[in-house]
């Protein structure tokens, strides 16, 4: 474990006028979750050292949904123009049964700005990751290290030193607090429920993700809409993304072969996707759509079990590292924005770091569980099979786009 030797000077943030000696707040992680927490603890008043394990900061090439309850922190924190320049704002969701392609159900996104405060927007990954570093490469309170892996840390004398693994071997930091926002692998929430049985675990659902060059797609699924295929044990999601220039598509399966998947490959071209995934996509724009992508890329799925605290003392975690979430109500990453603000309000420069986290994890915990359990049994439904897929397709035709929006309103306000 790391002695108490105080940070080299490279890891050293720059000092603010008021800040006194007192150490920063150490960010583990540079993903949407860590540069988000990084902002908001920034205008809080903190100065905050974000170390990330990779060496260049870079998400997949992949699409993103921020929902109302995420853009409208992220406006919040000054980003509004930077997120009109790079989002595209769908204007519908279409959801389909894939084995024939009727439409279940049409949600028009008009007046979602008004009646939410932010509208849906839909990003590359890249592009939302980009736009947060710049504005975190702008605040003078906030330096970037990349290829720094925080591995283990111990508390003392009001501070948290911590061993940080990069290029030039171990080196150690101390920090006034330590956020774990290094995701579902998190090494952070490993350090700190050292014996406990939570390691990260394959949840049975792979994701194959690609981006499709806009002309590949079929001219009905181009539009500036976003699409939703439903099928037995699979669905798939598909946007337009970059002024409708390309799509991102995703193709998530439950999949009793992710054993022989683990060794086999980790991308498929569109006719073994359609094989492999079983999946039932007998309309015709849907198989185009699939067959045009020549490099689906696998992604399977992990979670870690729920918990019951998030913090001990100065530590504490944010995003996928405290509560890993299936994707099916589109909420990750929603969910650690919304993380980084209630941090933000609980830990202001003065409040001892133990005691924000309390407050932190209490106005958080809750939330974070009821949209992990939700986003679980939207899988469920969304995956139903027989009856129970016949009766779901009549219940969703039958309640109508608006009021299928607005059963979702407790996630958006
Ligand atoms: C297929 C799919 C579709 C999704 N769609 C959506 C969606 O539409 N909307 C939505 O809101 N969410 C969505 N999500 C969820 C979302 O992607 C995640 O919840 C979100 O990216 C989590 O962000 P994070 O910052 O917590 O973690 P991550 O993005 O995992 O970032 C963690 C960072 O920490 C770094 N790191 C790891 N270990 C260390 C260490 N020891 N020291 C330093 N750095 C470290 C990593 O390199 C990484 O940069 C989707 C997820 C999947 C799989």
């Amino acid at each position: 474990m790391a002695g108490r030797i105080p940070p080299n000077a490279s890891t050293r943030s720059p000092p603010l006028p008021d800040a006194g000696a007192r150490p920063p707040v150490v960010v583990a992680g540079a993903g949407i979750g860590g540069l988000t927490a990084a902002l908001r603890l920034a205008r809080a008043g903190h100065r905050v050292a974000v170390l990330e394990r990779a060496g260049v900061i870079e998400e997949v090439g992949a699409g993103l949904q921020i929902a109302p309850n995420a853009g409208r922190i992220l406006q919040g924190l000054g980003l509004g123009e930077a997120l009109g320049a790079a989002a595209l704002l769908p204007e519908a969701i279409n959801i389909h049964r894939a084995r024939d392609g009727a439409i279940l159900s049409r949600l028009s996104l008009a007046g979602a700005g008004e009646r939410w405060g932010a509208p849906f927007r839909l990003f590359h990954r890249a592009d939302l990751q980009q736009l947060l570093l710049a504005a975190a490469r702008r605040n003078d309170a906030i330096t970037i290290r990349t290829g720094a892996r925080v591995g283990d840390f111990e508390e003392g004398d009001g501070a948290v030193f911590l061993r940080v693994h990069g290029g030039q071997g171990p080196e150690d930091f101390e920090a006034l607090a330590l956020i774990g926002a290094d995701g579902v692998r998190s090494s952070v929430r490993s350090f700190l429920n050292r014996g406990a049985k939570d390691a990260p675990a394959y949840s049975g659902h792979t994701a194959w993700r690609a981006i499709l060059p806009a002309e590949s797609v079929p001219a009905t699924l181009r539009r500036r809409e976003s699409h939703l295929w439903l099928s037995a044990g699979a669905h798939v999601v598909h946007y337009p993304l970059r002024d409708a220039s390309i799509i991102s598509a995703v193709v998530i399966v439950e999949d009793g072969l992710s054993r022989a998947w683990d060794r086999g490959p980790q991308t498929l071209d569109g006719a073994a996707l359609l094989r492999e995934a079983g999946l039932a996509a007998g309309d015709a724009d849907l198989r185009e759509l699939i067959l045009g992508g020549d490099s689906w890329r696998r992604w399977p799925l992990y979670g870690r079990p729920a918990l019951a605290h998030w913090s001990r003392g100065a530590v504490t975690l944010l995003g996928d590292a405290a509560h890993p979430m299936l994707p099916f109500l589109a909420q990750g990453a929603a969910m650690a924005i919304e993380d980084a603000d209630a941090l933000g309000r609980a830990f202001a420069p003065g409040v001892e770091p133990a005691e924000a986290f309390k407050v932190y994890e209490h106005t958080r915990i809750a939330r974070a569980t009821k949209v992990q359990r939700a986003s679980r049994r939207q899988g469920d439904h969304y995956h139903a099979s027989g009856l129970h897929a016949s009766a779901r397709d009549l219940a969703i035709s039958a309640l109508g786009g608006q009021r299928m929006l607005e059963r979702n309103g407790w996630l958006y306000r």
